[in-house]
């Protein structure tokens, strides 16, 4: 059964948009269906140590992977594509999150869908409002 979710996606480190073309084209490689993708925005980060802007976007995706194997699958490209587990909130070249998945409410250790920080957070809540 393939279920929706939305996802962000963000970048502040290197070329930002090529990695965020990347990290689409290997969510598709994942059997991963991207049915909306979002304008990209450039924001300042916020919180966490001092760094450059981020590029976020928000994508509406079609999968039939269920809740942790989907996460599971997002960290993967994450680590393929170098992110380096240094500081909290620090720089990153890709960022994927599990916003939300299938109106469900999911409150397990290593997962929180909705995600728990996305209701204060104006670079994750722009770009989804537009493809919700
Ligand atoms: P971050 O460094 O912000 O990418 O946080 C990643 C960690 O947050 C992961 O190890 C996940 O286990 C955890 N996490 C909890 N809820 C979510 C979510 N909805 N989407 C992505 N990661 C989540």
């Amino acid at each position: 059964m393939t279920q929706v979710s939305y996802l962000g996606v963000g970048s502040n480190l290197g070329d930002r948009k090529k990695n965020i073309r990347r990290a689409l084209s290997l969510l598709k490689a994942g059997g991963i269906k991207i049915e909306k993708i979002s304008r990209i925005y450039e924001t300042k980060s916020q919180g966490g140590p001092a760094q450059g802007k981020y590029l976020n976007a928000a994508l509406k995706i079609k999968t039939s992977l269920p809740p942790f194997s989907l996460l599971k699958y997002l960290k993967k490209i994450e680590k393929d594509m170098g992110r380096e587990k240094t500081v909290r909130f620090g720089p990153r070249t890709i960022d994927l999150d599990i916003l939300l998945y299938a109106g469900k409410t999911i409150k397990k250790k290593g997962l929180v869908v909705p995600h728990p920080r996305m209701f204060e957070r104006d670079f994750v809540l722009r770009p989804l409002r537009e493809i919700i």
